[in-house]
């Protein structure tokens, strides 16, 4: 199996405080794998860090074996990375359209319409403005936004964040299908539960280090996990 995101000994500072302590991770070709962790324990700073802000102190980040290390974030987007961040970031008063192909260099009818096809709702909320749509909505039109660039990594930070449990579920069943559909999946989560049904393999990040890390099944039977992050 090949690398396509490799993280090694990742150093992030924010002045004189270290979010980062030495994060190692890797997420190979056609996984879906998680970082979950407390509120602060730094996994925003690690998702933003892999798109050069905040630049690592120390430490390699390396895509598909090339180092991209503070490389620019439209540079990433050329390499098949894409990052859905937290809290959607939605132009509210574009429509879903406008939304949609923002940013797109060259518009292809069929990738809409395949963006479409995954969340049939956007199809039907085209021309509605993005701010009106729902919180559900909007994380599906944040996420139909990063597919416009067909990526072949695709970095989620808590999508799962500020929507109800019938809204997660059905967002976390259509990313199923858009992992099973061949895209590799890195997701960041602060709802455990979620996050470690979803994918196959994760990392717990404790104030800024990797405290353990395996297969979500074993993550799941861990005391440790099961006592901080799972309600057990
Ligand atoms: P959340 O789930 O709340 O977003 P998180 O795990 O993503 O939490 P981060 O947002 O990465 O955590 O924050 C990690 C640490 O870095 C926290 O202590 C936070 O206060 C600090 N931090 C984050 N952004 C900045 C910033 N721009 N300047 C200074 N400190 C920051």
């Amino acid at each position: 199996m090949s690398r396509l995101l490799n993280i090694v000994d990742a150093c992030v500072y924010y002045g004189q405080i270290q979010a980062l302590h030495d994060v190692s991770l890797h997420v190979e070709v056609g996984e879906i794998v998680t970082l979950i962790g407390a509120n602060g324990a730094g996994k925003s700073t690690l998702m933003m860090s892999i798109f050069g802000y905040p630049r690592l102190r120390s430490g390699q980040i390396f895509i598909c074996d090339k180092d991209v290390t503070g490389l620019a974030s439209h540079k990433l987007a050329t390499m098949g990375v894409t990052l859905v961040p937290e809290g959607r970031r939605v132009f509210p008063q574009m429509t879903v359209y406008e939304n949609l192909i923002t940013g797109t260099a060259r518009l292809d009818p069929a990738v809409i319409a395949k963006v479409y096809d995954t969340f049939p709702v956007l199809a039907d909320r085209e021309h509605q403005r993005a701010g009106t749509l729902s919180g559900g909505e909007q994380q599906m039109l944040a996420i139909g936004r990063g597919l416009m660039s067909q990526p072949k990594l695709l970095l989620l930070d808590e999508p799962s964040l500020g929507l109800a449990p019938l809204v997660i579920k059905q967002i976390f069943s259509v990313l199923n299908k858009i992992a099973q559909a061949g895209t590799t999946i890195f997701l960041v989560e602060q709802n455990a539960n979620i996050a470690l049904k979803f994918a196959q393999r994760g990392y717990v990040l404790v104030n800024g280090k990797i405290a353990l890390s395996g297969s979500c099944s074993a993550l799941m039977q861990d005391e440790t996990v099961r006592k901080a992050y799972l309600g057990a």
